[in-house]
């Protein structure tokens, strides 16, 4: 499948938020938009107010970014979620949330989504003690989330597990990390998630 390979930074600077993609460079002052907070482009710094649409489509771009989803798939969970009872736009972070790389990144195992996503087409992530190589498998309730034996001491592994105070654990899982294991406790819930998106602008743009 296609996937951006470019500069994660730009990225950033597009929707003009850290989004995180780099693990540890993000947290230092090295983030590109810290020192560069204007789009990127020739004319990046010149460009005026977003219309309707155009704010839309940037929130819509972003919680892309975030989670590292293509166009495709991120229909499909909004697809799935428009689906489900209750708010469309909070089921569609729910889903998003609860993919499995994202799980990875959440309980520390790796420093960024896109180290995570690696480490589970590697192998080296097992969920209720079997191996699963798919990033956007879905945990639920109960899963156990752990790091293969024969990695789990990986200087890699070890140094994110010690780096996640920075970002905080959050509430819906519970880490062992001498064991590197996680288990679900509770679904995430739209409090859960930090990252500061208004949902609600991809349902409009969804809905037109
Ligand atoms: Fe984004 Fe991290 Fe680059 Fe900063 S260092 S711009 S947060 S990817």
């Amino acid at each position: 499948m296609a996937r951006y390979l470019g500069p994660s930074c730009r990225l950033c600077r597009r929707e003009g938020l850290q989004l995180y993609l780099k693990g540890d460079r993000c947290y230092t002052d090295k983030c590109a938009i810290e020192r560069r907070h204007y789009p990127p482009g020739q004319h990046g710094q010149r460009r005026g107010k977003l219309s309707d649409y155009g704010s839309q489509l940037r929130e819509k771009q972003k919680v892309k970014r975030i989670y590292g989803v293509l166009e495709k798939q991120f229909r499909g969970y909004f697809e799935k979620a428009e689906r489900q009872k209750g708010v469309t736009g909070t089921n569609l972070l729910v889903l998003l949330e609860r993919r499995l790389d994202n799980v990875v990144y959440r309980l520390g195992f790796a420093n960024s989504r896109t180290q995570a996503r690696l480490m589970v087409r590697h192998g080296l992530i097992a969920v209720n003690g079997s191996k699963v190589s798919i990033p956007s498998f879905l945990v639920k309730k109960g899963d156990v989330v752990q790091v293969v034996e024969k990695s789990r001491n990986k200087p890699l592994i070890r140094d994110a597990l010690e780096a996640v105070a920075r970002r905080g654990l959050p509430a819906w899982v519970d880490v062992s990390k001498e064991e590197a294991l996680g288990k679900i406790i509770m679904l995430p819930t739209r409090d859960d998630i930090t990252m500061p998106i208004q949902e609600h602008l991809i349902v409009e743009l969804y809905s037109k």
